[in-house]
């Protein structure tokens, strides 16, 4: 243990620490990080069970692929000069030298995995889903944690434009079956051929007299490496400016207009209410064609709203990525922002843990006795629940009250010796005497009689 001088350097100001180290340092959670309490996890289970059972009914699989990447694998996908990889990529350099990031977001790890395994001989399309956290260094203000967790889609070897509208109905139901309502912004940034031609005529719109100045610096920077990310700033100036920008729908080529188009008619046909942004790009290299973004309707602080997922089609991507030409699509759904608004919503949620049977005991062989007996009826499959470390029994029903059981049994010293147990109605307080060799058929029966 390397020597420490508490007196110097560890004391807070805030007395977690006396001053002759006395008192242990206590931990607090890393900035920016979270725990989800029991409290809260009822909300978790309603959210994560209908990701995942939404996943399965459009035929989407369960992957789960390694917290932990090469940190080039991001900066090739995502882009060097993305937000998410210059300002909020966790990495470092480990023991053997290797750049390491902690995932930043789902997609290029998917990718990875699919040509890694060689996906691409299986029957195509490829439906993939994963639920786990995500890791970026952002301000940890408004909501926003450095780990999170999403809820991620994606289809691989699919260029129909059918899987595009699919991934956006699927988003849609999951809020709208969570009693979330959503308005989905919708836009086609193209193919590359059409790209380049609407990239020049942006650059040409900010190179106009006066706008330049405008711009914040990073889209001054933008401007000559990547112009697409100008639409993608949230500064107010640029934000400003980019209302009289061109739009990318009029500089799209045949190809990527019929498929917008057919996306765009699948969501009328589907009753998918969805708004055009002709501006929205999101900030990733690897998309093209239809891009898409998700937010509370109705949200309070219009302008500064808070994404609730998103996604699009990257049919470059794994070809990029070193694997054979594939289209794909795919989308995010940040699961705490999920929770946060079932949350404010109040919506009901029926516990579904819920007891019957509570088994008390008396002394200590009782005690002994009980938790036998507790396996049996358990693994006869009775929802039952126990407090063997408890003594008294006052205390036992006390917490048998609080669960909310229909009856629990009580075990002593002189039901053991006559072999029966006491069973006792926890809303009359009537108790009877069982001979323990009924005990299975007399608790079937009452628990019958409340259906
Ligand atoms: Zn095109
Ligand atoms: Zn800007």
């Amino acid at each position: 243990m390397p020597k420490i001088n508490f007196k110097k350097k560890n004391i807070k100001k805030d007395g977690q620490m006396k001053d002759n180290g006395k008192r242990k340092r206590r931990f607090a959670r890393l900035r920016g990080m979270r725990d989800v309490l029991p409290d809260e996890y009822k909300y978790w289970n309603l959210v994560l069970c209908k990701a995942a059972k939404l996943a399965e009914t459009y035929s989407f699989n369960r992957i789960d692929i390694p917290v932990l990447e090469q940190m080039d694998l991001y900066e090739r996908s995502s882009g060097k000069t993305s937000d998410i990889v210059t300002k909020e990529m966790f990495s470092f350099v480990d023991k053997s030298g290797d750049r390491i990031a902690l995932r930043p977001e789902a997609t290029p790890g998917m990718v990875r995995s699919y040509i890694e395994h060689g996906m691409f001989n299986l029957p195509q399309p490829v439906k993939l889903f994963l639920l786990g956290p995500l890791f970026r260094h952002e301000k940890p203000q408004s909501g926003r944690y450095r780990q999170h967790n999403q809820f991620d889609l994606e289809i691989f070897g699919e260029s129909n434009p059918a899987a595009d509208a699919q991934l956006i109905l699927i988003a849609y139901n999951f809020f709208r079956e969570l009693q979330i309502e959503v308005q989905i912004q919708i836009n086609s940034i193209g193919c590359e051929e059409c790209r380049e031609e609407y990239c020049r005529q942006l650059v040409e719109f900010y190179k106009e007299r006066g706008k330049r100045a405008k711009l914040c610096n990073d889209c001054k920077k933008r401007l000559a490496k990547n112009p697409l990310r100008l639409l993608d700033c949230k500064e107010a100036p640029c934000i400003e400016l980019k209302e009289e920008a061109p739009q990318i729908v009029d500089s799209l080529c045949d190809n990527c207009r019929n498929h917008f188009i057919k996306v765009l008619e699948y969501l009328d046909e589907l009753d998918v209410a969805y708004n055009l942004d002709p501006h929205l790009v999101r900030g990733l290299d690897y998309y093209n064609k239809t891009v898409f973004e998700i937010f509370p309707l109705n949200s309070e602080d219009q302008g500064r709203q808070i994404s609730l997922g998103g996604g699009g089609r990257y049919d470059g991507l794994v070809e990029q990525m070193g694997g054979r030409p594939t289209p794909a699509c795919g989308f995010g759904i940040g699961i705490e922002r999920a929770v946060s608004q079932v949350k404010e919503k109040n919506i009901p949620i029926k516990e579904n843990n819920k007891a019957d049977i509570f088994l008390a005991q008396l002394g200590e062989q009782a005690r002994q006795k009980a938790m036998v007996l507790f396996e049996e009826l358990r693994r006869a499959g009775f929802q039952i629940r126990e407090a063997f470390t408890k003594d008294s029994l006052r205390s036992q029903l006390e917490i048998a009250n609080r669960m909310g059981v229909k009856f629990s049994l009580i075990l002593g010293q002189k039901e053991i010796m006559d072999k029966t147990i006491l069973i006792r109605d926890m809303e009359s307080g009537i108790q009877e005497v069982v001979d323990c060799k009924k005990l299975i058929l007399e608790i079937e029966k009452r628990l019958n009689n409340g259906k």
